[in-house]
């Protein structure tokens, strides 16, 4: 292959927010010698806790072990039945299955790429014990019809909520709505420790189960949590997960959620600027969120209409590619992976919202180091590739 030495820098899908602080945080915990659990994971739980309103934050190794906990903690297990969207990553569906539980694929709603209330109500059986909505690319979820379904039919919510630091439905923040929140802090995130998740809860005692559970089940005599300081002396209650955190994760967490609300309105002025550059293009459908709601904005996800262009959305993407702007896809339906078929039975065409969406959806690059400049070129490259890939309405409506 030939290498051009005139290519412009690529605009990589994602940059995280990182500065001179979270270096500085970082070494003062080497400094300090305490490298894994303690104090400052507990104070960014606190902080975590309070900044969404929540009374428990449960700092855990990753967003997927949020999720698995919060069913174990629940009570899911064997035999049960656990509603997820289609459209989501494959996390959300995996740990249902580690506790023993079947997923429940449900469609999507066409307008936001979240679960659909009206599915979700057609896939309930006797043994649905839970429902884990997904607040795609920090869009939230229609949680009132959600909650209803909930309450009526006495099944637990568990909110993936890995897009949605800090997504508002209602005036409240994502994570103090339903009875157990999951977020992750993975690299790509809207708030990074590298890897890192949390769960917030209102219920104490499950709090308590997870906390005993994120540590190998272990139990500190003086009832205190192991980290809180090194005395020996300990019971096993229960067999649980190496999941825990550590303080090296929680400097950079504490640094990056000061930072959490100057990160969304960065986010939220790029979203504002695609929104209106592309909202007048015939061949571009953008974002919408539900009303009373706000997005974090992890993700801009635009819409190609397929019967005004001449390709597809691969074909989209690759142009934009050699334009040197990467962008995304989010996601490949779970229903659709070899997996979930040779698993579940499931089929290509099981979920008709999910797979048309699927098949004309681009995520942009969004995210705070993003320049000015950056999103023009952005902007202008999408409006000069389905330029490239045109067709006018009459002749679209000739074929
Ligand atoms: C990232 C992600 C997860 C898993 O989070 P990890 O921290 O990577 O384990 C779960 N669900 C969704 C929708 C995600 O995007």
């Amino acid at each position: 292959m030939i290498k051009s030495h005139l290519r412009i820098a690529t605009i990589p899908f994602h940059r995280p927010s990182l500065g001179e602080d979270e270096v500085e945080a970082v070494a003062d915990v080497i400094r300090s010698g305490t490298l894994t659990m303690g104090q400052r994971t507990f104070e960014f739980e606190r902080r975590f806790a309070g900044y969404v309103g929540a009374r428990h934050g449960v700092a855990v190794s990753s967003g997927t072990a949020a999720l698995h906990l919060s069913l174990d903690a629940a009570g899911v297990g064997p035999g049960d039945e656990v509603i997820v969207p289609t459209t989501t990553f494959t996390a959300t569906a995996q740990a249902v299955i580690r506790v023993g539980a079947r997923p429940i694929l449900c469609d999507v709603d066409p307008a936001t790429l979240n679960l659909d209330p009206d599915d979700v109500r057609r896939r309930i059986t006797t043994a649905t014990r839970a429902i884990i909505p997904v607040h795609l690319g920090g869009n939230p979820c229609k949680m009132r019809e959600i909650l209803e379904i909930a309450r009526q039919r006495n099944l637990r919510i568990i909110e993936d909520a890995a897009h949605a630091l800090p997504s508002r439905y209602f005036g409240k923040l994502i994570g103090s709505i339903s009875e157990f929140t999951c977020f992750s802090f993975y690299a790509t995130k809207t708030l990074t420790t590298g890897e890192g998740g949390m769960i917030t809860t209102d219920n104490d005692e499950a709090a308590a189960r997870m906390r005993l559970m994120r540590l190998h089940g272990i139990e500190r005599s003086d009832g205190k949590q192991p980290g809180s300081d090194d005395s020996w002396r300990y019971s096993i209650r229960e067999a649980g997960f190496k999941y825990n955190f550590t303080d090296i994760q929680a400097a950079l967490g504490i640094v990056q959620l000061a930072k959490c609300d100057a990160m969304r309105d960065a986010r939220s002025r790029i979203a504002h600027r695609y929104t209106s550059a592309f909202g007048a293009i015939d061949s571009l459908e953008t974002p919408s969120v539900i009303e009373n709601c706000e997005s974090s904005w992890h993700l801009y996800i635009l819409r190609l209409h397929l019967d005004r262009l001449s390709a597809g959305r691969d074909t989209f993407l690759e142009r934009m590619s050699r334009k040197g702007v990467a962008c995304s896809v989010h996601f490949i339906p779970l229903h659709l992976h070899d997996f979930y078929q040779r698993a579940y039975g499931y089929r290509p065409g099981d979920f008709r919202w999910a797979e048309t969406e699927f098949r004309r959806c681009v995520s942009l690059p969004i995210y705070p180091d993003l320049s000015g400049e950056e999103v023009e070129y952005i902007i202008e490259s999408v409006k000069q590739t389905v330029a490239e890939l045109y067709v006018p309405r009459s002749i679209a409506a000739r074929a």
